[in-house]
């Protein structure tokens, strides 16, 4: 086993996503651990001119196919990568088409797999990997057991890592080792148009303006969108809201929605269940805003507001657009 720490790098319309810049990060921080490098496994449209991944912490790239194909049609040539690396760690994204490729990965090599996981590193030449369970209550910590001389699969939560901003590096690139693609290679997509508009990228949001069952109704949401608009941040919502088909389940957050990691949280009628506390509590800060006093959220939220979110909401975007002059 080599010293290198590889990572899934998927690309879209010619750029890294954001979970790739995070991963190029987190195995540049866990390769200067092992005394090895970060090898990207590089995937999608523009992953041949991938090089620019150095920046990010980089410093080879292997490229699985730069097509629009689903990711899980690189599984072959992905294991042919990690076989012939054979790296320390894969880490991949905890994304449908990371846990797609990490299963695949998973299945062909008989690797073992951690996660998904919040915390990762390298000590001693082991890896140890940190993991929230039961609904957040426990921390488990993990690592192979002894003499296990195979890659470890890591599944990465977003906001695990920071991107690199400003880096300079520039990544060596080389295509994956001859494979066959075999049956994995037989996906393909049928269709694809851009989700709707509302459908904002919760991980990748600094303010987020969530609402919850005491929203009431998807009208409901009309204010918290314009706060949201106002702050420049998103949309998010409870399961209660998701469930009653207020807002499409993309913007759920908790323990089975979306995990965000944004500078500001701001939770309107919403209880703070520990299913939806997972999924938001390493917000930087936390607002909430609730008619109840005795709401859970207001025993972790920052600044707690005990009134009704149609009266404080509207207010908060008014104050908001003054302030800023608009
Ligand atoms: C296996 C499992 C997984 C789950 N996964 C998730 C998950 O991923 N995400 C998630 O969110 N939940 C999840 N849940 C559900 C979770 O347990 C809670 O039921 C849910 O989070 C409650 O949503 P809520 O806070 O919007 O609703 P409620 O708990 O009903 O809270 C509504 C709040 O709104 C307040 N309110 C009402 N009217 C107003 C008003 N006018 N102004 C201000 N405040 C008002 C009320 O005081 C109340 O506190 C899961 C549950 C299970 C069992």
């Amino acid at each position: 086993m080599s010293s290198d720490v590889a990572f899934l790098a998927e690309f879209s319309g010619g750029s890294p996503t954001h979970a790739a810049l995070e991963l190029a990060a987190g195995a540049a921080e866990l390769a200067a651990q092992s005394k090895g490098s970060a090898v990207a496994l590089a995937y999608g449209p523009g992953a041949a001119k991938a090089g620019a991944l150095g920046a990010a912490g980089a410093s080879r790239v292997v490229v699985l196919g730069d097509d629009p194909s689903p990711a899980i049609t690189h599984g072959a040539a992905a294991a042919a990568a990690v076989r012939e690396l054979s790296p320390i760690a894969l880490l991949a994204p905890a994304t449908p088409n990371g846990r797609d490729l990490a299963a695949a990965l998973v299945g062909l090599l008989g690797l073992p797999a951690f996660g998904p996981v919040r915390a990762v590193g390298i000590e001693a030449g082991r890896v140890r990997t940190e993991q929230a369970t039961l609904q957040g209550t426990v921390i488990t910590v993990s690592e192979p057991t002894d003499g296990a001389e195979e890659p470890a699969i890591v599944l990465v939560l977003p906001s695990t890592f920071t991107p690199v901003e400003g880096g300079s590096g520039k990544a060596d690139v080389a295509p994956a080792p001859a494979s066959e693609a075999g049956a994995l290679g037989a996906a393909h997509i049928v269709e694809s148009h851009p989700a709707e508009a509302a459908v904002a990228n919760l991980e990748e949001a600094s303010v987020i303006v969530a609402g919850g069952r005491g929203v009431g109704s998807a009208d409901g949401f009309v204010p918290l969108q314009e706060l949201a608009d106002a702050l420049g941040g998103a949309v998010g919502a409870s399961r209660a809201a998701a469930d009653a088909g207020w807002v499409p389940y993309q913007l759920q957050i908790g323990q089975t929605g979306k995990v965000v990691k944004p500078a500001l949280y701001v939770g309107c009628g919403i209880s703070g269940a520990i299913q939806h506390r997972v999924g938001m509590q390493t917000a930087e800060n936390v607002l909430a805003i609730n008619n109840d006093p005795d709401a859970p959220i207001g025993e972790f939220a920052d600044l707690f507001v005990v009134g009704d979110l149609f009266t404080i909401v509207p207010k908060l975007t008014a104050e908001i657009r003054r302030r800023k002059g608009r």
